[in-house]
């Protein structure tokens, strides 16, 4: 094993909770091995997050600048940087973005990527990837022979770690930018959909179609306004509308790792619960006693959401307000 290269994706110049989590995964197994843990941004970021950086146990920050993104572009600036500090390992935070990097990345190096990578372990002969298959009911145990080794990494997978306490080395690389650019962006439109932040979110309240009716959904909403905290849905109540998609949580939908999840009439099908099985407390209300979301809930509450929430409603305000 050599260096090991965390891709830093970030978002208003901050890196996202995922990028965080995985260049920690990255700077523990760097120190377990006595090799050096590389963050690579393409964007200049304040003091602080630098420090954040250093803390997640970056030895070296390297910053080549790009003005915003391309995915042929950034790929571009991980293949030259792995291939001159002699990377053999790239990490790739798993998000809509990372997934099509990774694979242009792969490509570059004629060899393959594993994606949404939950476990790592490093054995004399090599190293093993954990993925989730089939909405997580199986587990694929993969490696790769030809380095580098290109992954993605889950969502709430590894730990976000504060006390590593990196090097934190800033370094400015100058990476000459690609002539032929195959699809260049010329505008980027912020959709309608106000945007909502699910991956980061402490607290999350997920609508199913069993809360999405017009008399339920309303106190659905004032349960997350009384949380404070956005509302997901399951894909029925994306695909009624209820919803808009950008919320959706599952397979075909987003990953999350909220400290607390509360699903209102949701079932609990693999495809939604794939999504959020890293959170750290489920508590699940729905009328159907042997819905399988209990399997997973630390706390289920069996009843008619209509009767349920304005009560849950009632006790978080009384607790927000004291
Ligand atoms: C390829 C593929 C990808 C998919 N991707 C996703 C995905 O990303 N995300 C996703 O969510 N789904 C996904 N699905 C769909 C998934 O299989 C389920 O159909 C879906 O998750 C079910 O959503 P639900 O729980 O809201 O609805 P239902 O399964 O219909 O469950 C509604 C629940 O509400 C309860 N209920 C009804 N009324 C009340 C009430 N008044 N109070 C309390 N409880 C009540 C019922 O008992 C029931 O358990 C995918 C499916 C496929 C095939």
């Amino acid at each position: 094993m050599n260096n090991i290269l965390t891709y830093v994706e970030l978002k208003d110049s901050a890196p996202v909770k995922l990028s965080l989590e995985t260049l920690s995964k990255a700077s523990e197994i760097a120190k377990e091995n006595s090799k050096e843990s590389i963050a690579l941004l393409l964007e200049k970021i304040s003091d602080d997050e630098i420090k954040n950086l250093q803390n997640a146990g970056a030895d070296k920050i390297v910053i080549v600048e790009r003005e915003s993104y391309n995915m042929e572009e950034y790929s571009n600036v991980i293949f030259e940087i792995s291939k001159k500090y002699e990377i053999e390992d790239v990490f790739i935070p798993g998000t809509l973005d990372g997934k099509d990097i990774a694979a242009n990345v792969a490509a570059k190096f004629d060899t393959v990527s594993v994606t949404n990578v939950m476990d790592i372990e490093v054995e004399n002969d090599g190293i093993k990837y954990t993925t989730p298959a089939y909405g997580a009911t199986v587990l694929n145990i993969s490696t790769i022979k030809k380095a580098p080794r290109i992954i993605t990494t889950r969502s709430g997978a590894f730990n976000k770690r504060e006390d590593l306490n990196g090097k934190g080395e800033v370094v400015e690389e100058n990476i000459e930018k690609l002539a032929d650019l195959k699809a260049i962006i010329r505008d980027i439109v912020t959709s309608n959909e106000a945007e909502i932040n699910l991956e980061d979110a402490p607290i999350i309240i997920a609508c199913g179609r069993g809360a999405s009716s017009d008399e339920i959904f309303p106190l659905v909403k004032e349960l997350a306004d009384a949380f404070d905290a956005p509302i997901s849905g399951t894909r029925p109540v994306i695909d009624d509308g209820v919803l808009p998609k950008n919320s959706q949580i599952g397979q075909s939908g987003k990953i999350v790792s909220p400290k607390l999840y509360i699903g209102c009439g949701v079932s609990g099908a693999v495809q939604h619960v794939s999504g959020i099985e890293n959170s750290d407390f489920i508590i699940a209300i729905n009328k159907d006693e042997d819905a399988p979301i209990f399997n997973i809930a630390d706390i289920g509450i069996v009843g008619d959401c209509a009767k349920i929430l304005p009560l849950f409603i009632e006790e978080v305000k009384k607790i927000r307000n004291n």
